[in-house]
């Protein structure tokens, strides 16, 4: 039973990350970027509430967050361990994932931080493509689909993130950046941490993670 953690700052590559290790332990991938889109994308309450952050490129309040979240880490799905891919994104959030884990007998076995320098992120982000059916990641430069504007894997059409444009994107390093660098110290100091180099290319940095996963008891 493993929970890791996907740790980066928007656009170091968990998304893209998170597959592999997913297959490679057999465990779900739980999104919080995800989740909160598909609830904004059906106009939920919890959408509603989400987007008038997201679309300022802020962090959406705790409270709600780690309310969704963990109700989501508490489906059958996800009792045999799981991929974190954008949560906890702060300390608050970091310490409630850990109660209600150690709850459960469960604990982060690993905290993976993809360090990439910010501006690297900027041109990530501004040629980041999702495909519209399963959020698989693309980029224009270093990850280029086959077939120009199509998903590879399922055919579906890609799109651009409303979020990944312009203001949007430096609101993101500005507000998202500190209360990262505060979870990554958080997870430094209970041992867990794993700091892998995200300016290697998208199979290096698979590699890295991978290396990092110790199998045994969590
Ligand atoms: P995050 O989920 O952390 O926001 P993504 O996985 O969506 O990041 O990656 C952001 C963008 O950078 C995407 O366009 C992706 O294809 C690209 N990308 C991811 N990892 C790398 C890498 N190691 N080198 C170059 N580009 C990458
Ligand atoms: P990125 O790929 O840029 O890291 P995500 O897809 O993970 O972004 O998240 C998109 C947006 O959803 C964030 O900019 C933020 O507004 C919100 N969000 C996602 N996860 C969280 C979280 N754990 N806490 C607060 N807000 C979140």
């Amino acid at each position: 039973m493993t929970v890791l953690v996907l740790l980066g700052a928007p656009g170091a590559g968990k998304g893209t990350q998170a597959p592999a290790l997913a297959a490679r332990l057999g465990v779900p991938i739980l999104a919080s970027g995800d989740l909160l889109r598909t609830a904004v994308a059906e106009g939920t309450e919890l959408g509603r509430e989400a987007n008038r952050y997201m679309s300022r490129g802020q962090l959406v309040p705790d409270e709600t967050i780690v309310r969704v979240f963990l109700k989501r880490l508490d489906a059958p799905d996800a009792l045999g361990g799981a991929i974190l891919d954008g949560f906890p994104r702060t300390r608050i959030q970091a310490e409630a994932l850990d109660r209600a884990l150690a709850a459960a007998g469960r604990r982060v076995a690993l905290a993976g931080y993809i360090d990439v320098p910010l501006e690297d992120l900027v041109t990530r982000m501004a040629n980041r493509r999702i495909c519209s059916a399963n959020g698989h990641v693309y980029n224009l430069v270093s990850n280029p689909p086959a077939i120009v504007g199509i998903c590879d894997l399922d055919g579906s059409k890609l799109e651009q993130r409303v979020d990944d444009e312009g203001a949007t994107v430096r609101a993101r390093m500005v507000e998202q950046v500190p209360p990262l660098l505060e979870v990554v110290d958080y997870y430094r100091s209970l041992g867990v941490l794993k700091t892998v180099d995200g300016r290697e290319d998208i199979e290096s940095v698979a590699g890295a993670l991978v290396s990092a996963i110790q199998p045994g008891p969590a």
